[in-house]
């Protein structure tokens, strides 16, 4: 059997060649610039964000060049021709997913869409947001109801929840994690009931790579009438998704970690729940009619879209969009998986160095987080991120905004680094070989591993 892109069913494919990985790297101007003295950038931060590709630079500015207009608002050539390229962004991307493109909101980012689909939560429980009828009812939320999360969630994905649970006196719960990082499924029955309204969690952990496994707990959400919204952040950009096969009910990601701007966002959602979602921010170009006394709504995905939409970043995430596709996912997630084992093979050689999650490549998305510890002390992430810092070597230092996640597994900090297929094994070992001044450099007594 031919192995599996991580938590997708889809096959993996050839690894990128060399010469084909030069070729990538040619194509994102800015892993030619150096840092720290003349240094070259090793980029290996783009779970926090990618970097761009020419086709999508060239994409926003031949928009701002030629046809930057209000889009969906002039009766002039200039608005017409950014309307067609507005939408015709939104048929790619729905393609990224496997998905119409009626059924796809632009949004600021993740953090947006979730925040929407929360606040969409709140108001059909208030009668507002046009939630009418018996389909909003499964946005109707209030006491004795609950909203399920799991403790790897990053914030965007908790704190939206733990607000919409403070406005309605819905009960807030969630999966715990395994010493593994791993979801404790053996929870999951007495978690999940005919009381929990929506079950949010992550379909790849920003911390511990974990891949979740989506279509189980759909299936399981299901089956006692809650919705689905799956966070695909951390894995639209490296992974196959389709959502019918996921069988989730909404999804959000960002374009800007997808090779995509920054400012642009998707949320997904099957058309008849859209439909039935009450709005979230309201103004200029989501309304049908407007009286002083108030407002009908326009049809999905306008109803969800007011103001001026950013066509610009749009438009350049279908660049990015349509970049990846021809790259080939399977040959992303092939890379990204040899390179993160890579990281993995010289991290285990380093007795001090503490790999957090699950133990293979396989079982992961493009993330490694790790922490440096031997003899019962420890170097802060952000010490370790300063000497690699000052190697030219860019990764992320912290929680991560995962800081329940962090607590649960007994640390304060994370040094992570994350792949992208304009990564390469060079930069791997680069990164092995910063690390190790790590100990001499803060006086760690190595040789010893810390018990976990
Ligand atoms: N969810 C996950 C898993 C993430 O990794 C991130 C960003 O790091 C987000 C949500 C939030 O993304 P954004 O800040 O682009 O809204």
């Amino acid at each position: 059997m031919s192995p599996t892109a991580a938590g997708t069913g889809a096959p993996y494919g050839e690894p990128f060649t060399d010469e084909e990985v030069t070729a990538i790297r040619g194509d994102f101007p800015i892993l030619t610039r150096t840092v720290r003295d003349g240094r070259p950038l090793v980029y290996l931060d783009s779970g926090a964000t990618s970097q761009k590709p020419w086709v999508v630079l060239a994409a926003e500015q031949e928009f701002y060049e030629r046809h930057n207009s209000a889009v969906h608002r002039g009766a002039h050539q200039l608005s017409e021709e950014g309307t067609g390229l507005y939408e015709a962004a939104r048929e790619i991307i729905a393609g990224l997913v496997g998905a119409p493109a009626h059924e796809v909101v632009f949004t600021k980012n993740a953090t947006e869409s979730l925040n929407l689909v929360a606040y969409a939560f709140s108001n059909a429980g208030a009668g507002g947001g046009g939630a009418t009828g018996a389909a909003a009812d499964r946005f109707r939320i209030g006491p004795g109801d609950e909203v399920l999360v799991t403790q790897m969630e990053h914030h965007a994905n908790l704190v939206p929840w733990q607000e919409l649970c403070r406005r309605t006196g819905a009960t807030l719960r969630w999966v715990p994690v395994t010493a593994d990082g791993l979801l404790d499924l053996t929870t999951l029955d007495e978690l999940l009931t005919e009381r929990t309204k929506v079950f949010a969690f992550t379909h790849v952990s920003n911390v511990l790579g974990t891949v979740n496994p989506v279509r189980e707990l759909a299936d399981r959400a299901h089956a006692v009438g809650a919705l689905v919204v799956l966070d695909a952040c951390q894995s639209a950009p490296h992974l196959a998704i389709d959502v019918a096969e996921l069988d989730v009910d909404l999804l959000a990601f960002s374009g800007h970690k997808l090779f995509g701007p920054l400012g642009i966002g998707v949320l997904w959602g099957r058309a008849e729940l859209l439909d039935a979602m009450p709005v979230f921010l309201t103004g200029g170009s989501m309304i049908e009619t407007v009286t002083m006394e108030g407002s009908t709504y326009a049809p999905v995905p306008q109803k969800f879209e007011a103001g001026v939409p950013a066509a610009a970043q749009a438009i350049g995430l279908a660049a990015a969009v349509q970049y990846l596709t021809e790259l080939g996912l399977d040959r992303v997630a092939a890379h990204e998986r040899r390179l993160t084992q890579a990281l993995l093979d010289g991290l285990a050689q380093r007795p001090w160095v503490r790999v957090v999650g699950p133990a293979g490549a396989e079982e992961r998305g493009a993330t490694v987080a790790f922490v440096v510890e031997a003899g019962g002390e420890s170097v802060h992430a952000h010490d370790v991120g300063q000497v690699l810092d000052d190697a030219g070597i860019a990764v992320r230092v912290g929680h991560h905004c995962a800081w329940p996640l962090h607590r649960a597994l007994g640390v304060t900090a994370t040094t992570r680094a994350t792949f992208a297929a304009y990564n390469t094994l060079d930069e791997v070992q680069v990164l092995l070989d910063a690390l190790d001044r790590v100990p001499a450099t803060f006086g760690l007594p190595v040789g010893e591993k810390v018990a976990s």
